[in-house]
């Protein structure tokens, strides 16, 4: 299967090098040109199937240069032991027809892993596949989350190096031990001197030096990224919901065909596009819902059709949903336009020069037919995690408690109670003090002490990856000034 870019359909590749590429060079994104629909049968054959069974079945539509035996390789050096149930995304029943589907059982406690586990195998893969002799370079700016699932799904994979860049003073204690105390051979961490966009505007600095980057090949290096509008990162997604359907058929929760409902708590729209994407493959999915913070530009594009990002920006008790322009956005905008690919440059280039767009009226039906959204502040976001304790004695993090809150505000408005399943993307411990003072503790211990006292506060046994940063050994305390990154750069790849 070929891959085409959203801005110019008659740009086409390999699925191997949709992956090396990340962006078209176009500055589109690269999407399958036919979506594969899932045979008649293919659910309910899926039910009995392992996790990693049904990562090659369906892995296996997208990525045809790829045989069944490869496939099964990486499933099963991406989701093994480094998952803490052999589930990998098990689906948590909660009654009333809601379930949460829990995407943080990886090793970094975060659903970024579900797709930085298996993108490395892909992207190393791919340069065999295309005869690429040198070595990819990963380059990572982080705000927390992304730089520490990152070194732990390219640590050791062969024919890459990865070095991230996070703001000295941006990120929490537990999220810099988990970067500063991670093994490999192939790694490098580097706090920066500034705040987020200072580690990314130098990031991007380094991404298009050409003389860096012809330096860079001489020594038998190019540089790459693990951003998530990679398609590498989209497909892995699409597998749990999937998965998800089927553990629900197997567990009779839904019956065959029945249709549920979606609610995703959204930043980047990645997470939610793979959602749609299992449903333009045939999963019954009725509507997603699209759930944010303060930052809540998505939905008032989805009520209105009117993307504009000038608008404050808030710091949220959600951090990875703080963000304003939603790249993954893109690709439903192919979807929904029929893949028309002039009307999706001329919104890309309204909101490049003045940070809004307006859909058409045809686009506008098309979105309200599959999507509502809804947001919620942090004040909300507290009582709900508050209250889905105290009513189920079920932990959840920020970013879940958004989704959980909108989902509840769409079922009481709508009526709507088709069976329902909200999609938790942190483990509570990456944001133990937010949790406490939720549940009305406000004296936090410092440091990984406080993984054990919301352990203590509520019997949740810590989970073992973030358990076992307290022994280990700090290998990385290099920092540099915002001009030093390039000097960094060169010197981790000598
Ligand atoms: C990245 C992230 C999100 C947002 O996912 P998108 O795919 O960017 O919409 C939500 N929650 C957590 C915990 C995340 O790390």
């Amino acid at each position: 299967m070929n891959y085409v870019s959203t801005r110019n359909k008659r740009l086409r590749m390999t699925a191997s090098q949709a992956i090396i590429q990340g962006l078209a060079p176009d500055g589109g994104l690269m999407t399958p040109e036919v979506l594969p629909r899932l045979p008649g049968n293919a659910l309910e054959s899926m039910k009995d199937m392992s996790y990693q069974q049904r990562v090659v079945y369906i892995l296996g539509r997208f990525l045809d240069e790829f045989s069944a035996r490869e496939l099964s390789s990486f499933a099963g050096a991406a989701y093994g032991r480094n998952f803490d149930t052999p589930s990998i995304a098990p689906v948590h029943p909660l009654g009333s027809g809601v379930s949460c589907l829990e995407l943080w059982h990886g090793p970094t406690c975060a659903f970024k892993d579900m797709a930085l586990q298996m993108l490395p195998h892909l992207l190393s893969a791919s340069l065999d596949k295309m005869d690429e002799e040198k070595t990819a370079c990963i380059l990572v700016a982080t705000s927390g989350d992304t730089g520490k699932a990152a070194l732990e799904g390219f640590k050791d994979v062969a024919r890459t190096k990865i070095l991230v860049f996070y703001p000295k003073d941006g990120v929490s204690d537990i999220q810099q031990l988990q970067m500063v105390t991670q093994n490999g051979g192939n790694v490098g961490v580097c706090a920066v001197a500034g705040n987020f966009d200072d580690a990314q505007a130098g990031v991007k600095r380094l991404f298009s030096d050409r003389a860096l980057a012809e330096a860079l090949a001489e020594r038998g290096y190019f540089l790459s990224s693990a951003n998530s509008i990679n398609w590498g990162r989209v497909l892995p997604q699409i597998v749990y919901y999937i998965s998800a359907y089927c553990d629900l058929l197997r567990d009779g929760a839904v019956s065959g065909g029945q249709p549920i409902n979606v609610c995703v708590p959204t930043g980047n729209f990645g997470n939610i596009l793979a959602a749609y994407y299992a449903k333009q493959m045939g999963v019954p999915i009725k509507t997603l819902i699209c759930a944010s913070n303060e930052n809540n530009v998505l939905t008032d594009f989805i009520r209105t059709g009117v993307y504009d990002r000038n608008r404050p920006f808030h710091n949220t008790l959600s951090p990875s949903m703080d963000i304003l322009v939603s790249s993954n956005l893109e690709r439903l905008l192919f979807e929904l336009s029929d893949r028309d690919e002039e009307q999706v440059c001329r919104y890309m280039d309204q909101l490049a020069q003045t940070g809004r767009y307006q859909v058409s009226p045809a686009i506008l039906t098309r979105l309200q037919a599959t999507f509502s959204a809804g947001y919620c502040d942090d004040r909300q976001t507290k009582q709900t995690i508050a209250q889905v304790w105290k009513q189920f004695g079920y932990l959840i993090d920020p970013h879940t408690a958004v989704a959980f809150h909108v989902l509840d505000e769409y079922r009481k408005n709508s009526g709507d109670d088709t069976p329902a399943l909200a999609v938790s993307t942190a483990s509570p411990f990456k944001f133990c003090t937010s949790v406490l003072s939720a549940l009305g503790i406000e004296e936090h211990a410092d440091g990984v002490a406080v993984l054990d006292q919301l352990s203590e506060a509520t019997g949740v046994p810590v989970p073992a990856p973030l358990a076992a940063l307290k022994g280990k050994e700090r290998r990385f305390s290099d920092w540099t000034e915002k001009s030093g990154m390039l000097e960094r750069m060169l010197n981790f790849l000598r």
